[in-house]
């Protein structure tokens, strides 16, 4: 059968201590330094991972444990959407720079169809950013809707 759309979903539930992924391009990692320095606090409630520069710098200019990945450039934006389509991470803070062409722009739009499809919450900017860690669901139990994978191989495997 050519299946070319998910047809069902399941119910995936985000756990209350969250596993947070941080990103920024490189003119907009002062930012991200920024916001990261002003939740200190509630970010350290979390599991937080990114890629690696941003990761690096995260821990040492804010002074919270950051799991470094593979640089972006280098495939950690796709390191990252692996962890999405594997249903290992929660939230997506990534700021990408608007002004700048990156090298690996196909990982960076790779990552945000991901994203998109998985249902996963992001942020691209400060404002977008602050809304999602201020949320009543950031630190509790957290339902949403995602394809059914399972469904989605047996429908496109059907005589
Ligand atoms: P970096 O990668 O954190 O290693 O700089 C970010 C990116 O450019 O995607």
């Amino acid at each position: 059968m050519n299946v070319t759309r998910p047809r069902q979903t399941v119910t995936r539930t985000l756990p209350a201590r969250k596993r947070i992924a941080l990103i920024a391009h490189d003119g907009k990692k002062e930012e991200l330094l920024a916001w990261a320095a002003r939740w200190q606090e509630t970010l350290a409630r979390h599991e937080l991972t990114g890629t690696g520069t941003t990761a690096e710098r995260v821990a040492r200019t804010v002074g919270l444990p950051v799991r470094g990945l593979m640089s972006g450039p280098l495939g950690g934006d796709q390191q990252i959407g692996a962890l999405i389509t594997e249903q290992r991470l929660d939230l997506l803070i990534f700021f990408w720079d608007p002004f700048a062409p990156q090298p690996h722009d196909p990982d960076v739009k790779a990552l945000l169809r991901l994203a998109a499809l998985w249902n996963i919450p992001v942020a691209c900017n400060a404002a977008s950013a602050d809304f999602l860690i201020s949320s009543p669901w950031l630190e509790s139990a957290y339902e949403m809707t995602i394809p059914d994978a399972g469904a989605w191989i047996s429908d496109r495997t059907a005589d």
